[in-house]
């Protein structure tokens, strides 16, 4: 499939970065398992749609090499009635063009309906790993402006929804057309021309880089994470010398904290390069691999099955029951409530968290601080 160089599944990252269009270029495409599953299950949500048939209808069905199962319709049923409940005559797979703001953009987008001078765009995430918003999606407001400006009827407000179902997460927002005209206007077509200037700046965050082809390797952002790291310490020449000699002090580790999830995620990514380098012959200096931890298994399995079975009988085998996510999947939507009074959901450990956190602070109980000691 051809792709936009400002696509807006990478609009955030090229809005903010200008220099990563150019860099990432420069990097093979490789798609990843998640990736490869994602657009299965597109294609699953895809042929539901347009067929009105339910996703278990395909099940065994091979779709883009991944055969639909159980979960696979499970999950993807969420998309395809939430698209079904939508008042009015949807397209699917529409493409979009945005080019009049960003200099050859088009996208995709999964469903788009206009009803009443509403258009609404929804999109499909099948990803598990992040948790993605529709509040100022920067990918989802490229599809609207482009359905917007494509539409044939007069629209005045755009909704755009995630619809992400193994999340269990549906996300909306709203703005008035007007406002997403003057946010292209304004931001989309500067940045557009920013991409395309002769020297484009480089520009590292934390969102921006964290699906960056270039992560692992970029200078700028390595220099920003070794920078960053350095910030966190107001004296470096007598850092700790005012309070307890050796240690950080609450506000240093405070200091440092809010940037761990991007330094965590850069190094992650500097080192799966280095693993990616060695694995494919590569030489790194001081480096090499060595055979990780294993299992053990059986040479044959129906063999160590049936000697087995001689030996221990009926303990050979182990049964456990089975989760109540398991349960309700199992049970399918319609007959999910008949087990919901045999669960709970107990309190989960304590989480770090920062302050913003809308979620609000628990008090350790005594007992889990004497079983952390034990
Ligand atoms: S890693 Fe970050 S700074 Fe480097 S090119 Fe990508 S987005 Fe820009």
């Amino acid at each position: 499939m051809k792709h936009s160089q400002l696509g807006a599944s990478k609009a955030h990252r090229w809005m903010t970065c200008p220099a990563s269009v150019s860099l990432e270029a420069t990097f093979p495409d490789e798609e990843s398992f998640y990736a490869a599953e994602g657009t299965a299950a597109h294609a699953l949500a895809e042929m539901c749609l347009k067929s009105q048939k339910p996703p278990e209808s395909y099940m065994g069905v091979e779709v883009e090499g991944f055969v639909v199962d159980e979960l696979m319709a499970y999950f993807v049923a969420m998309y395809v009635d939430f698209c079904n409940s939508q008042e009015g005559k949807g397209t699917i797979e529409q493409r979009v063009d945005y080019s009049d703001w960003a200099d050859g953009g088009f996208g995709t987008a999964d469903y788009c309906v206009i009803n009443e001078g509403i258009c609404h765009v929804i999109d499909l995430k099948y990803g598990q790993g992040v948790k993605v918003s529709a509040q100022r999606n920067e990918q989802l407001m490229l599809y609207a402006l482009g359905a917007m400006h494509d539409a044939d009827e007069p629209v005045d407000t755009v909704q755009m929804t995630i619809v992400q179902p193994r999340l269990d997460h549906i996300d909306s927002y709203s703005l008035a057309a007007k406002d997403l005209y003057c946010w292209a206007n304004e931001k989309v077509k500067p940045a557009a021309r920013r991409v395309f200037a002769p020297d484009p700046a480089f520009n590292p965050s934390p969102k921006a880089c964290h699906f960056c082809k270039a992560k692992a390797t970029c200078r700028a952002l390595a220099k920003h994470n070794y920078e960053l790291t350095l910030s966190s310490f107001d004296n470096l020449e007598e850092p700790l010398l005012v309070q307890v000699p050796h240690t950080l002090n609450v506000d240093e580790i405070g200091n440092l904290l809010p940037k761990m999830d991007a330094l965590i995620g850069w190094a992650q990514g500097v080192q799966k390069h280095a693993h990616k380098l060695l694995m494919e012959g590569g030489i790194l200096p001081d480096y090499k691999l060595v055979a990780g931890r294993s299992q053990r298994k059986w040479v044959d399995e129906q063999v160590a099955e049936e000697s087995l079975i001689q030996i221990l009988g009926d303990k050979a085998h182990v049964s456990k029951l089975v989760s109540p996510a398991q349960a309700e999947k199992l049970l399918g939507k319609a007959k999910a409530g008949e087990v919901t009074d045999l669960w709970h959901k107990p309190d989960g450990r304590p989480t770090l968290a920062p302050d913003s956190d809308p979620r609000p602070a628990v008090k350790p109980e005594a007992v889990d601080l004497f079983s952390e000691i034990q």
